[in-house]
């Protein structure tokens, strides 16, 4: 089946202005302005009313957040307290809950474009410790590609750390379940739908030596690293005093500073270590709405790409921004890297590139985040026909100028997954109403 995704109003793709021709799960032709494709059509999608992108990627998420979104214990504060005040709440996560918090994010997601979400879940409670396994049915069931990380905590207050006891788990533990899980579930090669990273949470949360062997367990995997660093002062200062030393040096340290790697926030770095970041290839997710909500900072992103560091976009846990909208957030990144470069260095096309290619290379994929000949077919396409696009002249610039949030169209390897705004087969409002209640609960507040 080859179906042709013809004369869009306009599309992020070169010499592709007459469409696209999607054959299976993979882009085979692109048509240029006038043109008809070379390729036997068995299919015409009318694509005359939609602005065409890449399917937008995500770098970095907590699914799980999305039960503790504008909780009043947390709000209104930095970093190290907001997460003191939720650890405690994080606790009462149960396969239950959690599956609902997965596919509210999931369905956030999608319907704003994104077609791979990675995930950051480090948060193992007793009642709850086969948070993958859910993910990947969840994620499945939505036909959206997935990258897990298999997050680790084991650094708990009484050891020096920031989490409590009852969320952390053991070296061997996390080890051992690290390589299972990447067993069980990654897809090497082109094309994958789901794949395993290992990611300890943080320095702060996790043991050196769980930093070390994590980073000889990927390799020996063949598989990526992940972790917040460089988030906060605070974490610099911690750093300091507990090792004696600056995050990317801590990090260079535990064996962490490769092209294997790539990091949630990258904000508090000085030249010296934004050189030495690029130089190793370490790729940074950029959290622009969660760094504003906690007040983090404004991650050096023209500096970091400069330096030969991929730079992707990520919403970031739905507890510090607090929704999983993608397309918000390229606008979000637009707005903060661009008061802070000037309207000339920073345009929509650098805004769309960060959650396009430069967030496929931080997952470390040559095959989704571009619309070209032999890449996926990834796709998400946007309807400009609210309030806020009349009157725009530029429909791929009123995407990011006007605020689009909401996908008409989402395409996954070949598939649609969204239609007329819509995910197939699935209740939102019944989904809200659950999920609502359980995040409620968990929150203590019925
Ligand atoms: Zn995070």
């Amino acid at each position: 089946m080859k179906i042709w995704l013809k004369t869009p109003l306009s599309i992020l793709a070169e010499n592709a202005e007459n469409g696209l021709v999607i054959q299976d799960n993979k882009i085979i032709e692109l048509v240029p302005l006038g043109a008809e494709p070379i390729n036997q059509i068995d299919k015409i999608f009318d694509a005359s009313q939609h602005v065409i992108v890449p399917g937008l990627i995500n770098t970095h998420h907590h699914f799980y957040q999305t039960l503790t979104r504008a909780c009043p214990s947390a709000i209104n504060k930095e970093l190290f307290p907001w997460l003191k005040a939720l650890y405690p709440i994080w606790a009462g996560l149960n396969p239950e809950n959690f599956r609902l918090a997965v596919r509210v994010a999931l369905a956030e997601l999608l319907l704003s474009g994104c077609t791979t979400a990675a995930d950051h879940h480090y948060v193992y409670p007793k009642e709850l410790t086969d948070g993958l396994d859910i993910q990947v049915d969840e994620a499945r069931k939505l036909g959206i590609r997935m990258h897990l990380t298999r997050g680790s905590m084991n650094l708990s207050e009484k050891d020096g750390g920031l989490p409590p006891e009852s969320v952390v788990q053991d070296k061997d533990t996390i080890l051992a379940d690290s390589e299972a899980v990447v067993g069980k579930f990654h897809q090497h090669g082109e094309g994958a739908m789901t794949q395993v990273a290992l990611a300890p949470c943080s320095p702060f949360s996790v043991t050196t030596d769980i930093m070390e062997e994590t980073a000889v367990l990927a390799e020996k995997l063949n598989v990526r690293l992940h972790t917040h660093l460089a988030e906060t002062e605070d974490e610099n200062n911690f750093c300091l005093s507990l090792y004696n030393c600056r995050p990317v040096d801590y990090l260079e340290n535990v064996g962490w500073m490769s092209n294997r790697t790539w990091l949630a926030h990258g904000i508090h770095f000085n030249e010296d270590e934004i050189l030495r970041l690029g130089k190793a290839g370490v790729g940074i997710a950029h959290c622009p709405s969660s760094n504003h909500l906690l007040a983090s900072g404004h991650c050096l992103v023209p500096e970091l790409e400069k330096a030969g560091a991929p730079v992707g976009l990520a919403v970031d846990g739905s507890a510090s921004q607090d929704c999983s909208n993608l397309m918000q957030e390229i606008r979000q990144a637009f707005f903060l890297q661009r008061i802070n470069y000037g309207a000339a260095n920073i345009t929509h096309f650098d805004a769309f590139r960060w959650a396009t290619e430069g967030s496929a290379a931080c997952l470390g994929r040559d095959d989704i985040g571009k619309i070209a000949v032999g890449k996926q077919a990834d796709i998400a396409m946007f309807k400009l026909d609210e309030l806020r696009f009349s009157g725009a002249g530029d429909p791929l610039a009123a995407l990011v100028l006007c605020g689009a949030h909401k996908a008409d169209r989402v395409m996954i390897a070949g598939k649609w997954v969204v239609e007329d705004g819509q995910v197939p087969g699935l209740d939102i409002p019944s989904l809200i109403s659950k999920h609502h209640g359980e995040a409620l609960k968990l929150q203590g507040l019925i």
